[in-house]
């Protein structure tokens, strides 16, 4: 399945160039008041919710040239990001001062793992904002892995069991000498999209193509099976930390080729067995 969440909160089923609306399985998630639970709820009940989809017998398609996406996940309670975790990106990032600020680069296992604001969460459609547009701010294109169910210190033998499925994102970062968390969480810096792909769609994601272009120029290709730590290992090692809750974010980490991005920029994102996501770079 495909999940996209679109225009005024609305939910798609995507096939093709097109998606059925099934906004009216949203009945089945719980009423929830304050304080609600960790976790997203649609992600949490996503297979109650994806019955009742079936049942609706939805009748409204819908062109998704047509439509505004949005994030897919709207409220993890963590959007967890992995430096260099590409072999080739730790190379570029020790050559290049543009990126390492007079830093010694190491590695993903001296650095653990990192987290964005929530509140740098959007959709292709929302397009990104830079805040600091004198500054470099450069693209990261990242499979994501969204966590289907609470996951407390698994092992990556188990891990896979937790993902409800996948999705692209772009890690935009503006380079300097602040704390990555704090360059890396500006509003808009996490794009995610264009839509779910449930892991039934995807057996292995460790052996996935993925691209980024830049106004039609290649900038990033590579495939997952290049990821240092893969998926289970990020899974055993995030969650050897702090508990992962349904609709958390891994964003695994950017091959080489990050480079800087301006006002009026296009970039597609895509993802073998996922998708493309075209999104516009604008200052704030
Ligand atoms: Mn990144």
């Amino acid at each position: 399945m495909k999940l996209c969440r679109y225009d005024d909160d609305r939910v798609g089923l995507v096939e093709g160039d097109s998606l059925t609306d099934v906004t009216s399985a949203l009945d089945s998630l719980p009423d929830m008041r304050w304080p609600v639970p960790a976790g997203d709820a649609l992600i949490a009940h996503l297979d109650e919710f994806l019955a009742a989809a079936d049942e609706a017998a939805a009748t409204v398609r819908k062109r998704l040239a047509d439509v505004e996406l949005l994030s897919p996940i709207a409220n993890p309670t963590k959007i967890i990001g992995a430096p260099v975790n590409y072999a080739k990106h730790l190379a570029e990032s020790r050559a290049d001062a543009g990126i390492h600020h007079n830093r010694d680069i190491k590695t993903i296992d001296h650095y653990g793992l990192f987290l964005k604001a929530g509140t740098s969460l959007v959709g292709a459609s929302d397009g990104i904002a830079l805040r600091f547009p004198e500054r470099r701010n450069d693209h990261e294109v990242e499979l994501v892995a969204v966590i289907g169910s609470t996951a407390d210190r698994v092992s990556a033998a188990n891990a896979m069991a937790h993902v409800a499925g996948y999705t692209i994102g772009l890690d935009m970062t503006v380079r300097g000498t602040e704390d990555r968390s704090f360059r890396k969480s500006i509003d808009s810096y996490s794009v995610i999209g264009p839509w779910l792909v449930t892991t039934d769609e995807i057996p292995d994601p460790m052996n996935l193509d993925l691209t980024l272009t830049v106004n039609g120029d290649i900038r990033q290709q590579s495939n997952t099976r290049h990821l240092i730590f893969d998926v289970p290992r990020l899974i055993e090692y995030a969650s050897s930390f702090y508990t992962l809750y349904p609709g958390d974010l891994i964003m695994t980490g950017t091959p080489d080729g990050v480079g800087p991005v301006a006002h009026g920029d296009r970039l597609v994102a895509s993802i073998e067995g996922i998708g493309s996501m075209t999104v516009d770079v604008r200052n704030a």
